[in-house]
């Protein structure tokens, strides 16, 4: 990534970039983690060896993520959800059928929010896609929004692990919540290297000895 300098942004932009690289981005982008810590999170859905997969890698390496699935999925594969619980991973919401929340009726979101089978208080909208709307009625129901700070782009077509590698290692910053998917193998394939990489660059992950952390009222 190109480091900007102080005469090409003007001081105060200067500054704010400054910040931003130092990862002081907002709450939602850091899941409210008010450590350095950088956190994994997998979107969407997993197979039964996908989760095992998973589950293996992650208890080997002593990292702990957070997983927001769709209900649709979670209602016919609580016991997958449970293994991912049982192994000391957060579990979030995503909705029931993952659609667009800025698209529907207050009592459409609703409804996709309280048909997930999850407690709360983690939620990630489908697509990143919300507003000032979607986000009060999250809140009336219990839940915060965890966003991501760094996007693996694994969803894209053509992603391969080499890109997804990359992409992540290249935008690491303190505090970093970097999205990925349960259901990508190219995301599966590259996970121990990545983790290896995003230590080597001496940034420490969350894992299972952390404390746990909430959003602040
Ligand atoms: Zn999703």
């Amino acid at each position: 990534m190109k480091i900007l300098t102080p005469t090409q942004l003007g001081k105060a932009a200067f500054q704010k970039y400054v910040d931003w690289r130092r990862g002081n981005r907002p709450a939602e982008k850091r899941c409210y983690k008010t450590t350095d810590t950088i956190l994994l999170t997998f979107d969407d859905y997993a197979s039964a060896d996908q989760t095992n997969r998973l589950i293996d890698i992650l208890a080997a390496a002593k990292v702990r993520a957070m997983f927001f699935f769709q209900g649709d999925w979670a209602i016919d594969h609580s016991d997958l959800i449970e293994q991912f619980r049982e192994a000391g991973h957060i579990i979030g919401n995503h909705t029931f059928s993952h659609q667009d929340l800025r698209t529907l009726t207050d009592e459409q979101v609703t409804s996709e929010v309280n048909r997930q089978p999850v407690a709360q208080p983690w939620f990630r909208p489908p697509y990143g896609s919300y507003d000032r709307r979607v986000r009060s009625i999250l809140a009336g129901l219990g839940y915060v929004i965890c966003y991501w700070s760094v996007d693996s782009y694994d969803w894209a077509e053509g992603a391969t692990s080499k890109s997804i590698f990359d992409r992540v290692t290249s935008r690491l910053h303190p505090g970093a919540v970097i999205l990925l998917h349960a259901h990508r193998d190219a995301t599966i394939e590259i996970l121990p290297e990545l983790i290896a990489e995003i230590r080597r660059q001496g940034y420490q992950l969350d894992t299972f000895s952390d404390p746990a952390w909430s959003p602040k009222a």
